[in-house]
C-alpha cells in the first residue's frame, strides 16, 4: 500500500480496559513471538539482518476497530474497507493488525510482518499481486493453517499462482525475489512453467 500522507502522525494506542482483553493481547503477543522465531528459522538466511532485527523489535500494533480505523485513515487518507484487517506502514515501518472481527489474527500478524521483511527493490520490481501471493503463502505456512471452504480467504488466486511456481521447482527463486530483490531466478521459473504452452503472438 502506498501512503498518501507522509506527515501523518502515529496514532496513540489506548490500553485495553478489561482483564479479558489484556489476556487476549498477551496470547497474541506470544503467538507473534513464535511466528518471528519461525520466520527467522525458515527464511533468516535470505532476509537482510537489519530488517529481521527491526521486525523482531517492533511488534505489531494490535488494535480495536476504532484504533485501526484511525491508524489507517491517518496513513492512507481514507477509511479502511470493512474487509481490511491489517496493513503495513512503510514509512514508520510498522505492522497494524485489527483484532476485532478478525478470524485470523495470527495469519494477519505474519502477513504484515512479512511485508516489512520484503526487500524494497522487490516491491518496485515485482507486481503487487506476486508480493501479496508470496507473503500470504508464507503466512499460511508459518501458522500452519489453510483457509477452509467458505472462509473469506485473502489473496487465494495469488497464493495458487505462487504455489504453481513453487511446485515447478521455483521455491528458492520466489524467496530470493521477495526477500533479496533478486528476481532473475523467478523470471526463469515463470518462463520454464510457460515453456510447453502453445503460443499465440
Ligand atoms: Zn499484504
Amino acid at each position: 500500500m502506498k501512503p498518501t500522507d507522509p506527515n501523518a502522525t502515529r496514532v496513540e494506542r489506548t490500553e485495553p480496559a478489561t482483564a479479558e482483553e489484556r489476556g487476549l493481547r498477551t496470547f497474541h503477543r506470544d503467538a507473534e513471538k513464535a511466528i518471528m522465531d519461525r520466520i527467522t528459522e525458515n527464511y533468516g538466511d535470505k532476509i537482510a539482518p537489519e530488517r529481521l532485527a527491526w521486525e523482531r523489535n517492533h511488534p505489531a500494533s494490535l488494535e480495536t476497530r476504532k484504533e485501526f480505523e484511525r491508524a489507517y485513515q491517518s496513513r492512507l487518507g481514507e477509511k479502511p474497507p470493512e474487509s481490511v484487517v491489517g496493513f503495513y506502514d512503510p514509512i514508520e515501518r510498522h505492522a497494524h493488525v485489527r483484532i476485532e472481527r478478525n478470524d485470523d489474527i495470527p495469519g494477519t500478524i505474519a502477513h504484515e510482518h512479512l511485508h516489512g521483511l520484503t526487500n524494497p527493490e522487490a516491491n518496485h520490481k515485482l507486481p503487487s499481486n506476486v508480493i501479496e501471493g508470496a507473503v500470504e503463502n508464507y503466512a499460511r505456512k508459518l501458522i500452519e493453517h489453510e483457509p477452509q471452504p467458505g472462509d473469506l480467504a485473502a489473496y487465494e488466486r495469488e497464493v495458487r499462482a505462487v504455489r504453481a511456481v513453487e511446485a515447478n521447482g521455483g521455491t528458492d527463486a520466489v524467496e530470493r525475489a521477495v526477500f533479496k530483490g533478486d528476481t532473475e531466478g523467478l523470471q526463469r521459473a515463470v518462463d520454464d512453467a510457460l515453456r510447453d504452452r502453445r503460443s499465440r503472438v
